[in-house]
């Protein structure tokens, strides 16, 4: 499901081009803002560096709508932030002191996440400005959009989604090509038939081969009850019964937190 215009960070595009006919209206490189939903300090929940402190940068918007999507806050609103004041806030968090390099701050790890961080252009001077800085740099992505504009430094941790996402055959084939033994692939999975879904496609593609992490999530129940959450133990015995080379996923901040709670 592609949204049309008239939200979040495609609505802040349009408003940058209405500007741009004149040429006293044109907004300085530097002044070209993004928009933000949270900027928080946490423990890494997912992947390969679970269980890691880190420092997430959430951008507002996305153009799909998975049915048991946990983040539809950040689908709208934000606070328009220059790359450099979202990179200010990030070094606060992070302890990193000025002028040194943030491999030596107290929290070196920074996940660009979203909503669909892909959808605002100052993704890339942000995701530069990060690795620059020498922070080990983490996105998040749908899949949906191509993650090959992205420096080669940065971690990218891609989802494929299944058949019971509501967001099915969205997945960009060229990222197959863009991923990189550094990076990981994430399937998040409601019914068995995501998990079979999640299996074909992990051994068609050889993705244990590709990539540093395959990832199969199971969805926690929604605790309004919105939707549905999938037995991790069932999950387990699945990938067990198949040998997939594949890493059981489970949301550590949803086991630590209450699973409501926001910018954890
Ligand atoms: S792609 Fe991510 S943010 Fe967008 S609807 Fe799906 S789960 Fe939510």
């Amino acid at each position: 499901m592609r949204l049309p215009i008239g939200y979040g960070p495609e609505k802040l595009e349009a408003e940058r081009r209405a500007g741009s006919n004149s040429k006293e209206q044109q907004p300085a490189a530097n002044s070209i803002v993004m928009v933000i939903t949270e900027i928080f300090k946490s423990i890494q929940g997912e992947g390969t560096r679970a269980g890691l402190p880190c420092i997430f940068v959430r951008l507002t918007g996305c153009n799909l709508r998975c049915t048991w999507c946990d983040t539809a806050y950040a689908f709208h609103g934000g606070q328009k932030m220059t790359v450099e004041e979202v990179l200010a806030r990030v070094d606060e968090l992070a302890g990193r002191g000025a002028g040194k390099q943030a491999s030596d701050a107290a929290v070196p790890l920074v996940e660009l996440t979203g909503g669909e961080p892909l959808l605002q252009e100052q993704i890339y001077p942000l995701a530069e400005s990060l690795v620059s800085a020498g922070y080990t740099v983490m996105i998040e992505t749908s899949g949906e959009r191509f993650i090959g504009r992205l420096p080669k430094e940065v971690i990218k941790i891609v989802d494929v989604k299944c058949p019971d996402s509501g967001e099915p055959d969205t997945f960009d084939a060229n990222n197959l090509a863009a991923l990189t033994e550094n990076d990981e692939v994430k399937f998040v999975l409601s019914t068995q038939r995501d998990y079979e879904f999640a299996r074909e496609f992990t051994r068609q593609h050889r993705l244990a081969r590709r990539v540093r992490g395959v990832l199969f999530s199971p969805v926690f129940e929604d605790p309004e009850g919105k939707w549905p959450g999938l037995e991790p133990r069932l999950l387990a015995e699945w990938i067990l019964a198949d040998g997939l080379p594949v890493r059981l996923g489970l949301q550590l901040h949803k086991f630590i937190w209450d699973p409501a709670t926001k910018g954890v």
